[in-house]
């Protein structure tokens, strides 16, 4: 170990993020990648960005990045005073933890989600409380509402929704119950995957200043390739985010991620048509699994996590890996006799199912 680390990097523990092989022919069905290609004004946009010569890429981009925030408050009827960009959600989720959830306080998170969530704490030091899915991995809202944490104060909330990695999916007058709730501290309802089957709580943050909703363009726009994500909120939340940004990377967006990112959010035809052809898939592919025995919990998202009742989950990612064909299984108490597959096109599908039918 390095004599030169810090106590604080000493005691981290990393996100470690799902397998980026360098091989093509993988069936890569682990990171929750879109099977479709973005939309082609995305690469139209890019490339006019880009001209014939690059010139452009001289110059440092917008730093506020108000073309895109435009687009966003266009698509969500918002103003672009609620809108924060970063590159990538998790980006913007850093900023979360340093800019908005209380220091002094324990935050609350469910004991099963987003494992970057603890790895945050880890790094702002910030406190938490974990709390127990319901037995059928549904979060029941009564549980982030009126419970306090130490000396009875909470530092703020946050849960993916659906959840990561199992799918599921909270209704929107749930969501509202736990913001209603906490007035005193930011609710922050990570939507990564709010496109493939969930109604956004973006209109609640009209009604509601503590509620800050984050979404990606890696997921249902196909660009995990350009790092976008954003956040909407009340103006104050997004002045808070903003402060920490400039004082961190003034220019976190380049200049063809924010012009890819407005292409992509303005072709509604293209993302519509793509997120409806995965929500036909995911039908298709939780049938077919239950056909093969796995019980298969309820998704939103475009994954699936599903379990074999008399197969060992890591057994079975072992030989679909032998099969080309990669998934992603959790070495963590409760779920890990479940796979967590990626909803990829309908023919890396089927070639899961044959794998899975072969292998079983
Ligand atoms: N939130 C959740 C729940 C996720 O699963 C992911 C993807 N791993 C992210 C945020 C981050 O996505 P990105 O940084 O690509 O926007």
């Amino acid at each position: 170990m390095s004599r030169f680390w810090s106590q604080v990097v000493r005691d981290l523990t990393p996100y470690v993020p799902g397998e980026q092989p360098k091989i093509a022919n993988l069936i890569k069905l682990n990171t929750n990648e879109h099977p479709f290609p973005p939309s082609p004004a995305v690469v139209a946009a890019i490339q006019a960005e880009l001209g014939d010569d690059g010139a452009r890429l001289r110059l440092y981009p917008d730093p506020n990045a108000d073309l895109l925030k435009n687009a966003v408050a266009r698509r969500y009827a918002v103003t672009a005073a609620e809108v924060f960009v970063g590159n990538g959600s998790d980006e913007v989720l850093a900023h979360v933890f340093m800019a908005l959830l209380k220091h002094d306080a324990p935050i609350l998170f469910p004991d099963i989600t987003y494992s970057f969530y603890p790895v945050y704490c880890g790094l702002y030091g910030v406190d938490s409380i974990t709390i127990p899915l319901a037995a059928d991995f549904s979060i029941d809202p009564a549980d982030y509402c009126g419970q306090p944490g130490k000396n009875g104060k909470i530092g703020g909330i946050i849960f993916p929704n659906p959840n990561a990695p199992t799918g599921r999916l909270m209704a929107l007058d749930a969501v509202e119950q736990i913001v209603r709730a906490n007035p005193d501290c930011v609710v922050v309802v990570d939507e990564a995957y709010v496109d493939f089957g969930g109604d956004t709580a973006i209109p609640l943050t009209q009604k509601y200043d503590n509620l800050l909703v984050i979404h990606t363009l890696s997921k249902s726009r196909s660009l995990a390739g350009l790092r976008v994500g954003y956040a909407v909120g009340h103006p104050a939340l997004i002045e808070a985010l903003e402060r920490v940004k400039n004082s961190f990377n003034s220019y976190p967006l380049d200049r063809l991620a924010i012009v890819g990112a407005v292409a992509a959010i303005e072709d509604e035809t293209h993302f519509q048509t793509c997120c409806q052809a995965v929500i036909a898939t995911r039908t298709q592919l939780s049938a077919d699994l239950a056909a093969l025995g796995f019980e298969v919990l309820p998704s939103a998202a475009n994954f699936i996590f599903a379990r074999h009742p008399q197969r060992d989950a890591a057994e079975l990612a072992r030989a679909l890996r032998e099969r080309s064909i990669i998934v992603r299984h959790f070495k963590l108490p409760r779920i890990d006799q479940f796979l967590r597959i990626t909803i990829g096109s309908d023919a890396d599908c089927q070639a899961l199912t044959d794998g899975l039918r072969d292998i079983l």
